[in-house]
Order: C-alpha cells, then sequence, then structure tokens
C-alpha cells in the first residue's frame, strides 16, 4: 500500500490534511470541502490519493451533466 510519504518528491515528510480544495476545469470552477489530501511540510505540495482524483472527477461530471441536460 502506497502511503503519502511515498508520493513526495521532494523526499520530505507528508502530512494528511482534510482542505477545501478549488477544482478547476474547463473554466469550470467547483469547490470540494473536506478533500482528504496529503501536504509536503516541506514544500506544501498537495498530494491527492487516486481514488480522491477519481472522486473529484466523477462529482465534476455529476454537476455538469445536470446543467447541461435538455429538459
Ligand atoms: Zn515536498
Amino acid at each position: 500500500m502506497r502511503t503519502f510519504a511515498d508520493w513526495a518528491f521532494c523526499g520530505a515528510a507528508v502530512e494528511e490534511r482534510r482542505i477545501d480544495y478549488d477544482y478547476r476545469r474547463n473554466n469550470r470552477l467547483l469547490i470540494m470541502k473536506n478533500v482528504p489530501t496529503g501536504v509536503c511540510r516541506q514544500c506544501g505540495e498537495n498530494y491527492f490519493k487516486p481514488d480522491v482524483l477519481k472522486r473529484m472527477d466523477q462529482r465534476y461530471h455529476d454537476i455538469v451533466d445536470r446543467i447541461q441536460k435538455p429538459e
């Protein structure tokens, strides 16, 4: 199993946190609340687990599909 520590490119410790993340895609902005993320203590870089990224992607499509669905 991969831990957050495996992701840090700089090799520093990564702290697990929940953040509100601005998910931007195709000029749309979606605020993702309480997103689990790893934050590097050295460079402040954010790391997301693949399943978290997938969930944000699905949420994005859910919302966009609903908006664009014709009546
Ligand atoms: Zn780092």
